[in-house]
């Protein structure tokens, strides 16, 4: 049975792709791809980062899912391309930019550098203290 109203029925989530779903979360034409094929179908090449078209979380950092399992899209790309993270570390963004997949820019670092790193950026970008501002109104 066809949905009633076309215009909202969900289309395929490879960016650029029209075509309605037809099983999961793809269209004909795509459901058929491996997992590699899917992930770097939503990427977009530049010299420097490559950006993740795909869904993002809370934090804006790539998610993708792989048997009904979420994965941070540029830890996926980090290990596919052959890195290894060692475990309990996290990947930093060296280019800054979340939705960032390329291996060249990601380095395993502990929580802390991490959100020390973070900080520092984020206070460089005046971002932190509307950050501060915010959370003070809110917490009145
Ligand atoms: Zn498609
Ligand atoms: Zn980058």
């Amino acid at each position: 049975m066809r949905p009633n109203n076309t215009t909202i029925a969900p289309s395929c989530s490879i960016p650029q792709c029209d075509e309605p779903y037809y099983r999961w979360t793809h269209c004909r034409n795509h459901q058929g791809l491996t997992d590699a094929e899917r992930f770097w179908l939503r990427v977009q090449f530049s010299d420097h980062c490559w950006d993740w078209l795909g869904g993002k979380n809370t934090f804006g950092y790539g998610r993708f899912t792989v048997k009904w399992k979420n994965y941070g899209a540029h830890r996926w790309a980090y290990e596919f391309c052959g890195k290894v993270i060692p475990s309990g570390l996290g990947l930093d963004h060296l280019c800054h930019n979340k939705a960032c997949v390329n291996p060249d820019h990601l380095e395993p670092v502990t929580q802390q550098v991490n959100l020390r790193r973070a900080m520092a950026h984020s206070q460089r970008e005046g971002f932190y203290s509307r950050y501060e501002r915010k959370g003070r109104r809110l917490t009145g």
